[in-house]
């Protein structure tokens, strides 16, 4: 605050005379109630400034002392209890793993103005430096850091060897351990058995990452379980100092088990990565023409494939509901496609025993692409028992012969230039009535 609005200092003026002090009762009242309206602004570290200048402006005009000593004080009271707040919930946070995923937290946490610290298998140093992170190359180095929050952030794999690497006897026995693995039931049973019962173990899973949380956190899910938190008020301060940095970063925060965390999102994250992955293998394009759905489509691709495997694979294999659900997947694309080719059949058979006046006419198409022409009579295919083409429309009293080994049908007219459904719909012999 500057020297010319501290309260202290207007206290100490304000019963110097002042022409302007004699005004009236009513009138000075008045203008208090405005100036001190005005030092209520909604976000204060925002508003400042400007409040600031008002008041020094008003000193000078009005004579407005005693008011400024008004309007100065909840501005201090607020500035203090601001800065005690974040002092006590500024956190020393060590981050295990400083991959993808560690290093995006690990922004996010420094901006937030935690202390942090990182240790990996690979050498970070130029981009831990380059975000204001201390790093280790040395867990010992690491540990003796004395992180008060140690968070774990290594894949999925190699988490069991990363941890029964730590020398976690350097650490404070207090230290909180948090793990943010994408699967939770897994972590949770580890950290239970190796680590010692003195630390305490918050398991998590921000629902994002660097791709779909590189704007705001605002509205993105965060699932936590306090497996173990220590009774003592300051370890459950420190718990809530760090679920507060996801709170504070917009996230929604949602206190629900690892078990009930990996049976839901064994249909809902690892189908997604499932079906990013399998997208991203056609290797899909966008096009002049996109429909929203389609560029929805394109982004799901892009949100997925910038993960590691391993990170997909350990959504698979450390999550036992992910096979279930990749059965029902699988599934579920089967009966979709034998609905479509029972559909086409059904049409087919309908032309072929009926006729059916109402559809284009179909044709038959050599497997080799080449086709009859529409609706001239072929010659004989018995003869040969050569594939050969036969108008079906027209031959319902005579089906297409069982010599007419491979053939895909077209509606009429899409035959010039353009690709036969070849061998899409295969009549064999069996299928010859
Ligand atoms: P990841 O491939 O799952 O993990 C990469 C990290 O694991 C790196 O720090 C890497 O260390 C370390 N690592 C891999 N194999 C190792 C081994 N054999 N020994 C020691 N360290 C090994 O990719 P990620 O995206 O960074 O994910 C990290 C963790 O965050 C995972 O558990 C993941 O489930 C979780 N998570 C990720 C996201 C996301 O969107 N990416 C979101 C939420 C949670 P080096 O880099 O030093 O080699």
């Amino acid at each position: 605050m500057s020297a010319c609005c501290s309260g202290r200092m207007l206290a100490a003026a304000a019963p110097a005379p002042c022409r302007r002090q004699q005004r009236s009762g009513a009138a000075a009242a008045a203008a208090a109630a405005d100036v001190v309206a005005a030092s209520r602004p909604r976000n204060p570290l925002l508003q400042a400034g400007s409040r600031r200048q008002r008041q020094c402006s008003s000193r000078r005009s009005v004579g407005t002392r005693v008011l400024a000593l008004d309007a100065a004080f909840p501005f201090d009271r607020e500035a203090q209890l601001r800065r005690q707040h974040s002092q006590q919930s500024r956190l020393k946070i060590g981050i295990v793993g400083f991959g993808t995923f560690g290093q995006f937290l690990a922004r996010r946490m420094v901006q937030a103005g935690h202390e942090v610290i990182a240790t990996s298998r690979s050498p970070y140093h130029d981009v831990a430096a380059a975000m204001g992170v201390k790093y280790f190359t040395d867990a010992d180095d690491f540990c003796e850091e004395h992180p008060e929050v140690v968070i774990l952030a290594s894949s999925i794999l190699s988490l069991e060897s990363v941890l029964a690497r730590l020398p976690v006897q350097r650490l404070k026995r207090s230290t909180l351990f948090v793990d943010v693995l994408s699967v939770k039931e897994f972590p949770k049973r580890l950290l239970l058995r190796e680590l010692p019962p003195e630390v305490d173990i918050l398991c998590t899973h921000p629902m994002f990452g660097p791709d779909s949380g590189k704007g705001a956190w605002t509205g993105l899910n965060m699932q936590y379980e306090q497996v173990r938190i220590a009774a003592d008020p300051e370890r459950q301060r420190r718990a809530d100092a760090f679920l507060q940095f996801f709170e504070r970063e917009g996230c929604n925060m949602v206190e629900m088990s690892c078990e009930e965390h990996d049976q839901l999102a064994a249909s809902t994250q690892f189908i997604t990565h499932t079906v990013g992955r399998m997208l991203g293998a056609m290797q899909l394009q966008a096009t002049p023409i996109d429909t929203k759905g389609f560029q929805s489509l394109l982004s799901l691709v892009d949100n997925t494939a910038n993960d590691s495997f391993d990170l997909y694979y350990g959504l698979f294999m450390y999550n036992q509901n992910a096979t279930e659900q990749l059965d029902r997947l699988e599934k579920a694309f089967d009966e979709v496609k034998a609905r479509l080719l029972q559909q086409l059949h059904d049409k087919v058979r309908q032309q072929i025993f009926y006729g059916d006046s109402n559809q284009p006419e179909p044709r038959l198409m050599l497997t080799d692409g080449s086709s009859g022409a529409n609706g001239s009579s072929s010659s004989s295919s018995e003869a040969g028992g050569a594939a050969a083409a036969q108008p079906l429309a027209s031959s319902a009293a005579a089906p297409p012969s069982a010599g007419a080994a491979a053939a895909a049908v077209e509606p009429a007219g899409s035959g010039n230039g353009h690709k036969p459904f070849k061998n899409f719909l295969t009549m064999s012999s069996t299928d010859s009535p």
